[in-house]
């Protein structure tokens, strides 16, 4: 299996390169923000609980998150892999993770950091706010509060992995195409011929 931790900050373009990741290799994308706004869009009551937080900007809390993941994780017992989106986000949450996975008898591969300067991703952030139905989207200072919760308590996770030699940095600014060669350049370095 490939396990993949694609990393960086709200507005480094995480889901535009998970989808062409997704398309080449054919992993299971999760992601965490989308699997929270589906609960949303469904009303659920963990959508409910999620939102509160989300509308804020701050994280939802670990409990939940890596809940979520491990029902995913059980659901695609297949997988060639999996490419995590938004997850993991705290140091906890990424321990939790290397725990699930050790019981499915398999681990994190590699972990791509993608680097973008902070006026970059607010300018990214407000733009997709136009168009997107994403409330969070809209307000500088959530988006604000969301680096904030990214500088102090996300950007430990890659830390976390640097331990075990698996983070690799990607320049995130550029053409979407050169971006995602970058990507695959890191995974077809790691990925067993
Ligand atoms: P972005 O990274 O662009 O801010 P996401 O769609 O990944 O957007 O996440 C949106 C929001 O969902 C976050 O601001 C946070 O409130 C919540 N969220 C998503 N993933 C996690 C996670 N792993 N842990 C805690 N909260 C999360």
């Amino acid at each position: 299996m490939f396990n993949l931790i694609l990393f960086g900050p709200p507005g480094s373009g995480k889901g535009t390169q998970s989808e062409k990741l997704i398309d080449r290799f054919g992993w299971i994308h999760l992601s965490t923000g989308d699997l929270l706004r589906k609960e949303i869009a469904n009303e659920t009551q963990l959508g409910l609980e999620a939102k509160a937080f989300m509308d804020k900007g701050q994280l939802v809390p670990d409990e939940v998150v890596i809940g979520m993941i491990g029902s995913a994780l059980d659901a695609n017992p297949t997988a060639k892999g999996f490419l995590f989106d938004g997850f993991p986000r705290t140091v906890a949450q990424a321990e939790a993770l290397d725990v699930l996975l050790t019981s499915k008898t398999s681990e994190i591969t590699l972990v791509l950091a993608l680097e973008v300067g902070e006026e970059e991703l607010v300018t990214r952030l407000l733009n997709r706010g136009k168009t997107s139905s994403r409330s969070d989207d809209r307000d500088e200072n959530v988006i604000r509060k969301r680096l904030l919760e990214y500088e102090n308590k996300t950007a430990a996770v890659a830390h976390h992995y640097a331990k075990f030699d698996k983070v690799a940095k990607v320049k995130g600014e550029g053409s979407i195409d050169e971006i995602f060669q970058s990507l695959r350049e890191q995974i077809e370095a790691r990925q067993p011929a």
